[in-house]
């Protein structure tokens, strides 16, 4: 007989406050459901704003004491945190595909592995911070680092601990404490993130976890006066909510939203070596990466041939049961998201596109996976206007349109027609030409001939509606520190 939850022991959560696991204040609860099989897994706290009083509480009464330990303390804190992640790599893992139907290879490979390098590469890079002197007019200008104080920490679904640990790791380290908030619909590995600071004995109330909805719990973290920064990773409607929330109060934002990336074929692209990498770019969790090309603009000269190898790969990828090893694509987050995500295939008819390649689940059925789970075939839409709604707007799904340039300049000018710019990729036999491109392209991240090849060292983070900030090495140590300046006349 099949083991409920794939035979993971999963408890019904609660908030961690203050060094306790404690249920909301209002004892409410709502369920977290697997979405592959539509069952629900366990419950966790509908928490309100009175539960992040008590979080924040906690943090504020915390600061003093976590913010007189010494950054080689902090980074000690950082390597035993990585070490017990480490042990616990294949519970994430599992954990993470139970919450979000992620294939359980890919939860390994990268959820797991990132949550571990997240701490790890806060700690080791620390000692490169760079103890800033200015001289001039007889005088010494020396540049101070304090942390910003109480902060708030919110993030999405799509890589529940990888984006948390992304935020929580430099935020530990440079002396602040945490009132942290993960998705509702993925709650399980920030719980055990709070179950590793309990074992470990982090000093109380440093690092606080709310479960809850964002309008209530997310909101009230934003609005909470004490809290003094706020690190928001999510859609760019909601991080417009939280920015007209947070800047009248001054508050300290960084906002990492959402894209509509391009994946740019110039015509000398070598299709031969590439295919796999395009696959990846595109479908890679269900195409639920904010990073994913979601529009594959492809020069005339090379288009056919691309598109009939395309799709040939596309129809190649193994659509299944994440719990197995086989499965390169796993379901989508929640039924809702799978009628959204439908809903776009549809406009995608509707706007005069031609499916190529997959298709709702009415359109073509899964007869061997659960009824309840909620599973898209990869898909590809060709013949659409680079201005439709469906090669404008972010699907987060997997689906992916195509289109024909001419030239360089009118790529570039398609490249460019969203509201978005996070990322994007240039696929050429030519890396200079391929660099030439990418600085043409609105985007605050571009590969040439690689795709999420990430070196944690630089900086992470969208222009336009893509976000406000940057993530990543140095850039996160300066957001969650506040530098100052003394000059010193000699
Ligand atoms: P979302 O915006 O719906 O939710 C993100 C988080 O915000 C959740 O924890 C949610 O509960 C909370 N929230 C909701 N309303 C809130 C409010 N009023 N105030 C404060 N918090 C609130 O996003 P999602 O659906 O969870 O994630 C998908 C989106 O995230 C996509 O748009 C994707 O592109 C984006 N994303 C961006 C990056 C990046 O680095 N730029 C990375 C991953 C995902």
């Amino acid at each position: 007989m099949e083991l409920p939850n794939g035979g993971v022991n999963v408890q019904p959560l609660r908030n961690f406050i203050n060094g306790v696991f404690v249920p909301a204040v209002s004892g409410s609860l709502m369920d977290t459901t697997n979405p592959a099989t539509g069952e629900v897994i366990t419950q966790l706290p509908l928490s309100k704003a009175e539960d992040v009083a008590l979080a924040t509480q906690a943090a504020c009464n915390a600061l003093p004491g976590w913010k007189s330990t010494t950054l080689e303390e902090r980074i000690e804190w950082l390597e035993k945190i990585a070490d017990v992640l480490e042990e616990k790599s294949e519970d994430i893992a599992r954990l993470e595909t139970l919450d979000t139907g992620k294939p359980i290879s890919l939860s390994r490979r990268v959820d797991a592995y990132r949550s571990v390098a997240n701490f790890r590469f806060f700690a080791e890079h620390a000692t490169e911070l760079p103890n800033l002197q200015y001289e001039a007019n007889g005088a010494v200008n020396h540049v101070h680092r304090s942390p910003v104080g109480c902060v708030g920490l919110i993030t999405p679904w799509n890589l529940p601990l990888y984006l948390l640990s992304w935020k929580v790791a430099p935020a530990l380290l440079m002396g602040n404490t945490i009132v942290a908030k993960p998705s509702e619909m993925t709650p399980l590995t920030a719980n055990l993130l709070a179950e590793t600071m309990a074992e470990l004995g982090l000093p109380h109330g440093v690092f606080n976890l709310v479960h809850g909805l964002g309008p209530d719990v997310g909101q009230a973290i934003v609005e909470h006066p004490d809290i003094q920064a706020i690190s928001f990773t999510g859609g760019t409607a909601t991080g417009r909510i939280v920015a007209a929330t947070a800047a009248p109060m001054f508050k300290k934002l960084s906002l990492e939203l959402g894209g509509k990336n391009a994946t740019v074929l110039l015509d000398d692209a070598p299709l031969d070596s590439i295919m796999d990498d395009l696959v990846r770019a595109s479908f890679t969790n269900s195409g639920q990466v904010c990073l994913a090309g979601s529009r594959i603009l492809v020069h005339n000269a090379i288009y056919d041939e691309f598109e009939q190898r395309f799709v040939e790969a596309v129809n190649a990828l193994v659509v299944g049961d994440p719990q197995d090893e086989q499965t390169q694509m796993g379901a989508v987050i929640s039924r809702d998201h799978q009628s959204k995500v439908e809903s776009y295939i549809t406009l995608g008819l509707e706007e005069g596109g031609r499916v190529i390649a997959g298709g709702t689940s009415a359109q073509v059925p899964f007869p061997n996976l659960p009824s309840q789970g909620a599973f898209i075939r990869p898909t590809v839409i060709a013949g659409l206007p680079i201005s439709c709604r469906t090669a404008t707007e972010e699907i987060f799904g997997p689906v992916v349109t195509l289109h024909r340039f001419n030239d360089e300049d009118e790529a570039v000018a398609m490249v460019n027609a969203t509201d978005y710019g996070l990322a994007g990729s240039v696929w050429t036999a030519s890396a200079n030409r391929g660099h030439a491109f990418a600085q043409r392209m609105d985007s605050g991240i571009v590969w040439v001939n690689t795709w999420l090849n990430r070196d944690l060292r630089t900086p992470f983070g969208g222009v336009k509606q893509s976000g406000v900030g940057r993530e990543g090495g140095l850039w996160s140590m300066n957001f969650f520190s506040e530098l100052t300046n003394v000059c010193v006349q000699r």
